[in-house]
């Protein structure tokens, strides 16, 4: 779910997941988020739903999609709505539990709390967030070759903690936090060297510069020295300690 026009159609003039959909990390964010609807949920609500990865797979009956993207939503195969975040077109507590799952970092910062209140309106008994962990965002940012801008590749607006997404949901009787997908932490300052210093940035296919609308980006990451800091990185972070996914369940 992406509030901003041009955001929308980098989204849907591109299958900009369709690399990673199989990725082992990629179905296990599937998994581990489908897991965290409670299975005596009748109805569910997937705000966000995109191209259905999530509410397709989902074993219950009654399921719904939204998504203003509405291109994606053709590949939904359960009854799905384009319809604003802001503006769910159904009644107070119309589901047993709605999930929104990767989204909420893309909304401008100022108005999550207003996603998040009518997320809750229409969800009965629970709702399931999931963001990226605590996110850095210089990890997954370019630099524009043709206008200077750095930008995150994936539009990320925010990062969230887990104190973060609870205070999005207040007055929830449980909270169950999971933190999904054990990755390495980069060093900061050999991010800001990789970056900054030696102009070296993570590749995705389909960059769009959101400033200039340039789409003409060098992949870096087959450079010798974008591997050497990688390996550098390696060598100082041997645990994974940080993680790819957060995802909240909080039941009302
Ligand atoms: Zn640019």
């Amino acid at each position: 779910m992406l509030e901003d026009r041009s955001s929308i159609l980098r989204f849907e003039g591109t299958d900009v997941h369709a690399a990673t959909r199989e990725a082992p990390s990629e179905l296990e964010r599937i998994r581990a988020t489908l897991a965290l609807v409670p299975p005596d949920v009748e109805s569910l609500l997937e705000v966000g739903c995109g191209r259905g990865d999530l509410v397709n797979r989902w074993a219950g009956k009654r399921a719904f999609g939204t998504d203003l993207a509405r291109r994606a939503l053709r590949h939904v195969t359960r009854p799905a709505f384009a319809s604003s975040i802001f503006t769910l077109p159904f009644q107070d507590g119309a589901f047993d539990a709605v999930l929104c799952a990767e989204t909420l970092e893309h909304l401008e910062p100022a108005r999550l709390p207003e996603a998040a209140r009518e997320i809750r309106r229409v969800a009965r008994r629970c709702v399931v967030i999931t963001v990226p962990w605590q996110e850095n965002f210089l990890e997954w940012s370019h630099r524009c070759p043709k206008c200077g801008q750095v930008f995150h590749l994936h539009g990320h607006r925010r990062s969230f903690a887990a104190d973060d997404l609870k205070a999005l949901f207040p007055g929830a009787r449980a909270y169950h936090i999971q933190d999904t997908w054990p990755v390495r932490a980069w060093s900061p300052a050999l991010l800001r060297f990789r970056t900054g210093t030696l102009g070296l940035w993570k590749h995705t296919r389909h960059t769009r510069c959101p400033h200039c609308d340039n789409d003409q980006f060098a992949n870096h990451e087959g450079r010798f020295l974008y591997k050497a800091v990688g390996a550098l990185n390696d060598l100082l972070h041997p645990a994974k300690t940080r993680y790819r996914w957060l995802m909240m369940r909080a039941e009302f």
